[in-house]
């Protein structure tokens, strides 16, 4: 996509909220934790956590990204990627087509490149209200570009997953993906390359179980649910009680399945700091 038409669109974004908030049109947020109501750009202000209990909202991945990247920094990379429905799948066509219409965006994941406190990254990050985050072929194929983007130029590479697992409507295209996946950071990472894995709110299925657990650094999110087969399908299968906080970040850090839970207002200084030291500590603040 040009950057010419980014901006525009940006520019369109900005003057429907302007619309939106002069005619009191605001959306309106509820906390599920703690059915506390507000304006979704005070929530923004607040990193999309409630002030009031604490819960983590679930973030777009704009709204991750412009958390995360320094201000206009970030550049999509393949925005123009289309899924063909490989296998024919009935009613996917539409469904994507609401997704797109609701979200957004094109597929379940954004990619490109942009700085985090200065330092240059390959960032890709999925979005959990696109078909649960789904990993079909774009996602596969643009996580697997941004792999080969940051081997190519030397850049860490930085993935924050959220999804529901591989792609259901594209079958055994979607399950192609986690080895396609899976090899790209391999390769990445066996060309010295720094791999961070960001975990958050849910991180369940293919996804869990191809690229996003094959971080030289895990991190999650608090209280983030990851795992291949949720708690309840787990339950119902050994038919015992599963112990308290099973699946979720703090538990999984306890088990050594992650090296960092880090709050949603420190993940951007977080990771600069990891960046820096791991090329070579020279600009360690
Ligand atoms: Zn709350």
């Amino acid at each position: 996509m040009s950057e010419v038409f980014l901006l525009k669109r940006k520019k369109l974004d900005s003057l429907k909220k302007m619309r939106d908030s002069f005619s009191g049109k605001e959306e309106i947020m509820e906390c599920p934790k703690c059915r506390e109501k507000m304006a979704r750009q005070v929530l923004a202000m607040k990193k999309f956590i409630c002030p009031e209990c604490g819960h983590y909202y679930a973030v777009s991945a704009r709204e991750r990204i412009e958390l995360i990247c320094d201000t206009d920094s970030f550049r999509e990379m393949d925005a123009g990627l289309k899924t063909r429905n490989p296998i024919k799948f009935p009613g996917y066509r539409k469904k994507l087509e609401l997704m797109r219409n609701r979200t957004g965006l094109e597929d379940a994941v954004v990619t490109g490149i942009g700085k985090i406190e200065g330092e240059k990254v390959a960032i890709g990050v999925l979005d959990s209200s696109f078909l649960m985050g789904s990993m079909g072929t774009v996602v596969g194929e643009r996580i697997t570009r941004l792999a080969e983007t940051a081997r190519r130029k030397k850049l860490p590479l930085v993935i924050f997953s959220a999804s529901g697992g591989a792609r259901m409507q594209e079958g055994l295209f979607s399950l192609m993906q986690m080895a396609k996946t899976a090899a790209a950071v391999e390769t990445f990472k066996n060309t010295g390359g720094l791999f961070i894995s960001v975990l958050t709110n849910p991180t369940t299925g293919g996804v869990s179980a191809s690229f996003a657990s094959l971080g030289d650094i895990m991190i999650a999110e608090p209280e983030a649910l990851i795992c291949f087969a949720g708690p309840r399908v787990i339950q119902q299968t050994i038919g015992q009680e599963l112990p308290e906080g099973f699946q979720r970040a703090e538990f999984l850090l306890e088990h050594g399945m992650l090296d960092m839970v880090v709050k949603r207002q420190d993940m951007k200084s977080i990771l600069a700091k990891i960046i820096r030291i791991h090329s070579g500590g020279k600009s360690v603040k």
